[in-house]
């Protein structure tokens, strides 16, 4: 092997790309250390300390860490850049941001935002009826607005005009028609002067992932003719006085600040229209959108944005400013929606690698007087003879006889010596061709660079990815993944992850990248007795805490992380939540602790007086059942560590 230069971290630094989608919230340390910035500034804390911390306290990965001083951080930046924007616009109205409940509900998290955000008067935004029953319990200061969207029932509304009738400022966005009709004849009846908003369906069509928010097919919001209409039957009700804002949103993540910019002009266009018709209007609320830049390529790609939260800020206010004067219209209050841009980074999946699979581990050496076969002396040639073929031709010959070898297996025709010799010889031959062409530069056919991803082994990692991370199973998301420590070590394997989960999908094998993305992500070499631990960052929005019950291992432990200059490490964890037990998971599918114990307990009895086991053991069975019900769903790792550390008692049975 050429010698190759020295690793540095700021190698792993660039490889992971924390100095791209991390800035300035995540770096590495001269000692190979994660470690986070959560107030964005020098202060940092490693991740591994975190870890070790939440230990003692009986907290194990899979976790997720949240730091509470991002979250802060990123409630003040958004607030700063609009405030910034204001200032330096000239632009004459105020900035009226509200945190949209759903993209994460965790009572910690809204808490943190609504207090980073009492100085702005930042609020709150519902989009259901169990959301508006949060908001309104935390919306805490006056001056900051409620605003109400999502399909609206009876009680939604009622709910909603009481809490208008003690003074709030909610404002209840109309997606429908039939909502304008309730809203108006429920105001009657509670005699109470409501805050109205309208959602307008704009031409302009949102891009990426979440684009069906807007355009012609979108099912939210009202078309330019459910606008007139609407404002022909507030002016009859006499409810024009009630109407202050205009809103829309064109879907999450926009990664293209162009198709912003639109939006914002059409709605201005919107906004200004109603003004001129005598409503009385005031706010213009530019829903969410605002993207998190997740591979760092700062693209228009679907996991990157091509924009920066600040560059976001100015154009919303300089091109309403613009649309204004130019409509000789005053200019509105501006509300965003922003949610993802809030929370995504603030939290970090911690999940511990358990195991590696590998195709190189158990390959045999196979040496041609064993060979008994003719595909296998063929497959050997290939190997070992002295061809002068091209890589792709090696390749595809390799291939034939492999399959060649798979079938003559499945006929009877070849041995199980025969078949491993024969597998052994194929990926031996993928190897060395993969070593040629990471030697060679410049074009190469796709097949073979798809060898590197074929080659790659698999890590096991104790976490489940339909729990944790169900926006990358789901919809593709890309997160940034990198090891915790060890960061000033080369990483030399080639891997994908794969979860605890028994179904196929439960995977991660698409990785980000500054072009594209990744088949794989160059991760250490397992040592024996060591924890190896990986990170999975800006996860905080939407699927964070949503999670789907796949095999029942339920949500994750949490500890909340929050800066303290006197403590040694520069940190404290405030609050732990424990993850599911085992007892909680089978309850949420209707199964009561008591019951399935009895069930247990009857076959074992009748296993008892059957002489088919001891009284004692089956009592002993019935209290391990009992036990496990209280415990963690997730594997546990420990146990595995403690039995390799124990010296043997007996030797093992061979399998
Ligand atoms: C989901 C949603 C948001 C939040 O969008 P982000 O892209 O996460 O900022 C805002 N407004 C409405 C109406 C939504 O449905």
């Amino acid at each position: 092997m050429s010698p190759k230069s020295r690793w540095t971290t700021s190698e792993a630094e660039r490889l992971y790309g924390f100095n791209r989608w991390g800035s300035p919230y995540f770096s590495v340390d001269k000692e190979g250390y994660v470690c986070a910035h959560p107030a964005a500034d020098d202060i940092s804390v490693r991740i591994d300390d975190v870890i070790k911390e939440a230990a003692t306290k009986g907290i194990k990965a899979p976790m997720v860490i949240r730091f509470q001083d991002l979250l802060r951080h990123r409630v003040e930046r958004l607030n700063k850049a609009f405030a910034d924007s204001i200032r330096d616009e000239d632009y004459p109205g105020h900035y009226r941001g509200v945190f949209p409940i759903k993209v994460n509900q965790l009572r910690e998290v809204v808490e943190e935002i609504q207090d980073a955000g009492e100085n702005h008067c930042y609020g709150l935004e519902a989009g259901s009826k169990p959301e508006l029953m949060i908001a309104m319990a935390m919306h805490q200061h006056s001056e900051s607005l409620l605003i109400c969207n999502g399909y609206k029932d009876e009680d939604y509304i009622r709910l909603a005009l009481n809490y208008r009738k003690i003074g709030k400022d909610i404002i209840i966005v109309a997606e429908q028609l039939s909502e304008l009709e309730m809203i108006i004849s429920m105001s009657k009846e509670l005699d109470v002067e409501p805050l109205i908003g309208l959602r307008s369906k704009l031409g302009t069509r949102g891009e990426g992932k979440w684009a069906m928010s807007t355009g012609d097919n979108a099912k939210f919001g009202l078309t330019s003719m459910e606008i007139l209409e609407a404002a022909r039957m507030l002016e009859k009700a006499n409810l024009t006085e009630s109407l202050c804002l205009l809103h829309f949103h064109i879907g999450s993540q926009v990664p293209n600040i162009i198709t912003l910019k639109n939006a914002v002009v059409e709605a201005t266009r919107y906004y200004c229209q109603l003004q001129k018709m005598g409503f009385p209007m005031g706010f213009l609320d530019v829903g969410g959108g605002l993207g998190i830049d997740y591979d760092g390529s700062r693209s228009n790609y679907e996991s990157s944005t091509n924009y920066t939260l600040e560059e976001y800020a100015r154009d919303v206010v300089y091109n309403v400013k613009q649309i204004c004067g130019l409509m000789d219209v005053p200019c509105p209050n501006l509300v965003t929606e922003s949610g993802r841009a809030i929370v995504a980074p603030h939290s970090i999946l911690i999940t511990e690698v358990t195991g590696r699979i590998s195709k190189r581990d158990s390959l045999l050496t196979v040496r041609k007087d064993e060979i008994k076969h003719q595909v296998v002396a063929d497959l050997h040639e290939i190997l070992n003879g002295r061809n002068r073929y091209g890589n792709l031709e090696i390749y595809h010959d390799a291939q034939q006889k492999k399959e060649e070898a798979d079938s003559l297996f499945s006929h009877g025709y070849l041995d199980l010596l025969g078949r491993a010799q024969a597998e052994s010889l194929f990926w031996q031959i993928c190897n060395r061709l993969e070593k040629n062409i990471s030697k060679t530069k410049g074009y190469q056919p796709e097949e073979l660079i798809g060898l590197s991803e074929l080659l790659s082994d698999q890590y096991v990692c104790n976490f489940s990815v339909f729990q944790s991370l169900l926006d990358h199973w789901a919809l593709d998301q890309l997160f940034p993944i990198t090891p915790i420590t060890r960061l000033n070590e080369r990483p030399t394997v080639n891997a994908i992850l794969v979860d605890i989960t028994c179904d196929s999908d439960g995977k991660v094998s698409k990785f980000i990248d500054l072009e594209d993305e990744k088949q794989y992500l160059p991760l250490h070499p397992l040592k024996k007795g060591d924890s190896y631990f990986l990170g999975i960052f800006l996860v905080g929005a939407y699927q964070d805490i949503m999670g789907d019950n796949h095999n029942l291992f339920g949500r994750v432990n949490e500890v909340h992380v929050f800066l303290d200059e006197d403590e040694d490490d520069g940190f404290y964890i405030e609050d732990t939540i424990q993850g599911f037990r085992m007892k909680d998971v089978l309850e949420g599918v209707q199964y009561s602790a008591g019951g399935l114990c009895q069930n247990l307990k009857k076959q074992i009895d009748k296993a008892t007086k059957a002489d088919l086991v001891k009284p004692r053991d089956g009592v002993r069975f019935m209290e391990l059942y009992e036990e496990q019900l209280q415990k963690k769903t997730y594997l546990d790792i420990e146990q595995k560590k403690k039995r390799r550390a124990a010296p043997r008692k007996a030797k093992a049975k061979p399998q």
